[in-house]
């Protein structure tokens, strides 16, 4: 991959870590205030819904992170854009999309089918 593209790729992947760290870091601090009084049982529910949701985004936010970091590695490396699997290059459209992909089409789906280790 050429400088211009890496360094395309680059902007975008540090854009998208500091806005997910922004998110991660607000939820993180969600979670350590001080509990509100709960009024009733309805109000806890809605409360400790509320708690999972962020949560749960916040772990699948931390897993997009490192994959963001991992991916700002490859571009230093000079891997990037290449599959993790099978060191075929990625289709530029799945870059576009997910800049932190790791694998090409063909692999991601074996990936998805559990048919191939996840090694992220
Ligand atoms: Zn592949």
């Amino acid at each position: 991959m050429d400088a211009k593209k890496l360094a395309h790729y680059k902007q975008r992947l540090l854009e998208k870590q500091a806005a997910l760290m922004a998110t991660v870091q607000r939820i993180e601090g969600y979670g350590r205030e001080k509990e509100p009084a709960i009024q009733d049982v309805a109000d806890m529910a809605v409360e400790s819904y509320t708690k999972e949701f962020l949560f749960g985004k916040s772990s699948g936010d931390r897993r997009i992170l490192q994959l963001i970091q991992d991916a700002l590695e490859r571009i230093d490396a000079k891997t990037y854009g290449e599959c993790l699997h099978c060191e075929g290059p990625i289709q530029p459209k799945r870059l576009d999309a997910v800049p932190w992909t790791q694998y090409c089409r063909d692999c991601q789906t074996l990936v998805e089918k559990g048919l191939l280790q996840d090694e992220g």
